[in-house]
């Protein structure tokens, strides 16, 4: 499979190279030249495939730089029991017999339903660096769920380090407790004076450095990254395969959206031949995907815009992944994917109204919908009464708008992104109990803390970095 930019550029190379790959040469996101499909007959036979042989089937038309062998070991050893805390991977639960499902993504190391994907960009990785002797230094800035999804799939990882920005003082204790309690060589968690823009501002200046970037071969894991899309496109088939629809019939899906990563891995399920019918693209108070779908007019917000809310890794003022699903409603035209960009880039909204394209977003399937605070916490009490499930504020999102657009007769399977356990404050204003904690994670937050307090300074970051790998350099000549 050969790789392609969504804006324009047609040379991007197969799997391996975009996998390390941030943004295309042309400020592009890598997208395969041409999206294979299933067949209703080849549905059927991925029938009785366990998670690992599923993924496999759903990801190898687009990774043939691997061969069959070592990618079939790869997702073996990302897609196991022990790892994901069920048999199953991501179960699925019926809500009663309300037609409405839980798809459980959160079972993995950081409770998130980023564990699905980052755990195999952990295997990938090292697999991938090791046949071409490079080596990667992730520089990231997480206000919460990506740090530590990204943590936990490269601790122990050969060839790979972690440098990894986060706001001193401003995460839950308990996510704070996830990162600074490991304690391992290839993990460097730094606490900046500052907020989440100022960590996202250093990462951008270090990235601008292109000497300093080259020389240390820092790269990113963030959420346009092609393998992640691509991994959590399996999901989708997995609930189509646990719901034993009679062929032909659809399913629905509602999904808690961010920076769109998720919903794109759903479009593109849909787009290989998987029948879904609607996508209901959930957003919280901030709510730019939201407006589109019900306007047709693309309007970002800068960060000073976003607010804060009560389900934290929703607030975002642009979707990344987003350009990926105009760019197929454009019928894979960079030409006109790049006007459109080059507009947002210059603040203008991309505004389809009354146009082809805005016909072609209502065909596609996907549908907006929002919820505040206040019907957060109405979606989780009621959840807890009605089906006696405890579900953290990202995935009240999700139900609440899935609720909103569910069919008679047409199953909604609202994804599951945390657990309940991440955002214990929203939960027990919620319900007034606090939400259990698996096993492992008890008592973390009386764990010794690893970690490095920075002045928001790219000179003092720069100097921690290349300390740091002067020392891991000379340990492992
Ligand atoms: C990251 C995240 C989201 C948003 O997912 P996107 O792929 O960015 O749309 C939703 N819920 C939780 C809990 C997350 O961590």
């Amino acid at each position: 499979m050969k790789y392609v930019s969504t804006r324009g550029r047609r040379d991007l190379g197969g799997f391996s190279e975009v996998l390390l790959m941030g943004l295309a040469p042309d400020g592009g996101l890598a997208m395969p030249e041409r999206i294979p499909t299933f067949s209703a007959d080849e549905l059927e036979g991925l029938r009785g495939l366990d998670y690992a042989d599923l993924a496999y089937a759903v990801m190898r038309p687009y990774i043939d730089d691997i061969p069959e062998s070592d990618l079939r070991a790869l997702l073996r050893a990302t897609y196991h029991p022990d790892v994901f805390h069920s048999a199953d991977i991501t179960p699925l639960t019926p809500l009663g017999d309300s037609g409405l499902f839980l798809l459980e993504l959160s079972n993995g190391p950081s409770l998130a339903f980023k564990d699905i994907a980052m755990q195999f960009l952990g295997h990938v990785f090292e697999y991938v660096l090791e046949r071409r002797g490079e080596r990667l230094n992730i520089l990231g800035a997480t206000s919460g769920d990506t740090g530590s999804a990204a943590e936990y799939a490269m601790r122990g990882k050969a060839r790979v380090n972690v440098f990894m920005l986060s706001p001193h003082g401003r995460m839950s204790a308990f996510q704070q407790a996830q990162m600074f309690s490991l304690d391992e060589p290839n993990v460097f968690n730094i606490a900046v004076r500052g907020v989440f823009d100022d960590c996202q501002d250093l990462v951008k200046e270090v990235n601008a450095d292109a000497e300093f970037k080259a020389r240390y071969t820092i790269g990113a894991v963030n959420s346009i990254n092609w393998a992640r899309v691509l991994a959590q496109a399996v999901y989708y088939f997995k609930a189509y395969l646990a719901l034993n629809l009679p062929a032909g019939q659809p399913m629905d899906f509602s999904v808690p959206s961010g920076n769109f990563g998720n919903v794109f891995a759903g479009y593109l399920a849909k787009q290989m031949g998987l029948p879904i019918g609607q996508l209901a693209v959930a957003s919280n108070e901030n709510d730019v995907l939201h407006e589109f779908f019900s306007t047709g007019v693309y309007r970002v917000r800068r960060s000073a815009q976003v607010a804060q809310t009560s389900s934290p890794s929703m607030d975002i003022g642009k979707a990344s992944n987003f350009e990926r699903y105009l760019y197929l409603i454009a019928g894979a035209d960079g030409v006109q994917t790049r006007a459109w960009w080059a507009e947002v880039g210059g603040s203008r909204p991309v505004d389809l109204r009354g146009t082809a394209h805005w016909e072609a977003v209502r065909a596609s399937g996907l549908v907006g919908g929002r919820s505040s605070h206040a019907e957060r916490l109405e979606t989780i009490r009621r959840a807890d009464e009605r089906f006696g499930r405890l579900i953290d504020p990202h995935t009240a999102d999700g139900l609440r708008v899935g609720e909103q657009y569910a069919r008679a007769g047409v199953p909604m399977v609202c994804l599951e992104t945390a657990l309940p356990a991440k955002f214990e404050a929203t939960v027990q204003e919620a319900v007034g109990r606090t939400p259990p904690r698996p096993q492992r994670f008890k008592g973390i937050e009386a764990l010794p803390r690893h970690f490095t307090l920075l002045d928001n300074d790219a000179a003092a970051l720069k100097a921690f970095v290349a300390g740091k790998l002067g020392q891991t350099l000379q340990a492992t000549p």
